[in-house]
């Protein structure tokens, strides 16, 4: 088959979050089974001709872009086994960030992401791309699905194409002002609460719900959670309609990316069968962060966007009683200014023993991935989550809330049995995080059952391959519906 990916991330070129590790991964997981994948992605400043061995492909795609026309270029490279394709427009794609400054979204991330997708359409077009499906991702691919059913229905390149979308934060729906709709060229028909309007604006996100042939997001859990009011942002009912073509397909890592044998990041390699690297990576991280160097002390990472989403507020919240118990908490992240300040004002109240790196930092990430004892995702909600499946691939142990993919990747540690790879609580609530710490501090103390339980956490598989199988069965299932059609 010709699978096409378009979305607003992908590693190595450009990530933001979870969003790039999965097109870093999945695309040419998809490709090793035996289709021809090709990845579409806007061309950011940063992603230089000369590190990634880009040509140049196509030149002047013009799109209407409501009274107005632009012009983008495309760039190409071979990567891993897949073709990626990369959008270039100087004006929309040459910015210091993907999605807007540490000060907000750029107010024009509507006319962006609509360029980006009209010229997708129109480069297949110019490059006799006719693919079998078209898996667009998140709001900034949204309008894909409808641009299929609606300004491209008849058109004979995508006679046989049919439309996958899939969620990977419900959260984050681009919604825009109605006038949005006159750059993205649909009708006003579309603006109708059964089709792109929401609550009185246009929604990218509820463009890709409602017209796509077959949706996914990253877990089980997270494809309920989204059907209920709680978690569904207001696009539950929306979802409802669609809940039979709703899959909740859990995300992998890639083990050769995550490697705590192999990785040169580490200050000493280790694996599941000799831990004693782990344990220089921890003095090297207590050392990095100023800490007392003792390999006894709980040892607590987190690494992820300082967000609401993240459960900043409870971590906030139990920092001074972590502190307390003499525990030792390395916090990693960047996100809303509020809890920047909020952590940097209880960093100065406890020197040594907390460590406050507000920064995007890969390197240091995986230095608290390896040197951390326990990893926490107290999350708000979770679509999926990777840290935890990362931390686990660097024996560390997550300690998180049981929803989302947490809920599905984490099972609870039963002392008795010695079964389970983490710690899990439900309630959103600081006194119930709190407890489930001391509880994992508790069975830290107990070197047996502790070790047990890492080895438990690096023998767990979070590998691509069931989920990159159960992508392609869906793939398939969709070409047969094409096929009758
Ligand atoms: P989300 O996509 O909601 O941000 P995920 O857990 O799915 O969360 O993925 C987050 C990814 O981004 C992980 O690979 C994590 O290591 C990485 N990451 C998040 N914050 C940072 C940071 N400050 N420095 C380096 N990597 C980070």
């Amino acid at each position: 088959m010709d699978i096409v990916f378009a979305a607003s991330e992908m590693f190595p070129f450009a990530k933001a979050g979870g969003l790039g590790d999965v097109m870093g991964s999945l695309p040419r997981e998809v490709a090793r089974r035996g289709h021809r994948v090709y990845v579409f992605l806007p061309k950011y400043k940063w992603i230089a001709k000369q590190k990634f061995g880009l040509s140049k492909e196509l030149e002047g795609i013009v799109i209407p872009m409501g009274s107005e026309q632009e012009t983008a270029n495309i760039f190409s490279c071979a990567w891993n086994e897949v073709t990626v394709y990369l959008v270039d427009h100087l004006e929309y794609f040459g910015r210091d960030y993907i999605y807007g400054t540490p000060l907000g979204d750029y107010p024009d991330n509507d006319r962006r992401f609509t360029f980006f997708q009209r010229v997708v359409l129109e480069a297949m077009k110019r490059l006799r791309i006719e693919p079998d499906v078209l898996h667009a991702h998140d709001w900034q691919a949204g309008l894909l699905p409808a641009y299929l059913k609606t300004l491209y229905r008849s058109d004979p390149n995508f006679k046989k194409t049919k439309s996958m979308f899939t969620i990977h934060n419900l959260a984050y729906q681009g919604n825009f002002p109605p006038d949005s709709l006159s750059i993205t060229g649909f009708s006003w028909d579309e603006f109708h609460y059964d089709k792109l309007e929401f609550y009185g604006k246009v929604s990218f996100m509820k463009a890709g719900l409602v017209y796509s042939d077959v949706i996914t997001t990253v877990s089980e859990r997270y494809a309920r959670e989204i059907q209920t009011k709680e978690f569904g942002a207001g696009l539950e009912k929306a979802l409802e309609i669609r809940a039979a073509d709703i899959h909740g397909i859990v995300n992998g890592i890639n083990p050769e990316d995550w490697d705590p044998e192999k990785d040169k990041a580490l200050s000493k390699n280790f694996s599941k069968q000799n831990l004693s690297g782990k344990e220089a990576c921890k003095e090297a991280l207590q050392k990095h962060q100023r800490f007392k160097v003792n390999p006894h002390v709980p040892l607590f990472g987190f690494v992820g966007r300082l967000v609401t989403q993240k459960g900043l507020n409870l971590l906030i919240e139990v920092i001074e009683d972590m502190m307390k118990l003499s525990w030792q908490l390395v916090v990693l992240g960047t996100g809303e200014e509020k809890f920047h300040s909020a952590l940097r004002i209880l960093a100065a109240r406890h020197p040594g023993q907390l460590g406050i790196n507000i920064t995007y930092d890969e390197k240091l990430a995986k230095e608290v991935y390896a040197g951390s004892d326990i990893f926490l995702m107290p999350s708000q909600f979770e679509p999926c989550g990777l840290g935890q499946l990362i931390a686990m691939r660097f024996g560390t142990v997550p300690l998180v809330r049981d929803v989302g993919g947490l809920a599905d990747t984490v099972s609870e540690f039963e002392l008795e049995s010695g079964k389970g790879n983490g710690f899990k609580f439900s309630r959103y609530k600081s006194s119930d995080f709190l407890k489930t710490m001391n509880h994992a501090v508790e069975v830290y103390e107990n070197r047996k059952k502790w070790l047990r339980l890492v080895k438990n956490c690096m023998e767990s598989d979070f590998s691509w391959k069931e989920s990159a199988r159960r992508y392609v069965a869906l793939y398939e299932r969709a070409e047969r519906k094409a096929l009758k059609s």
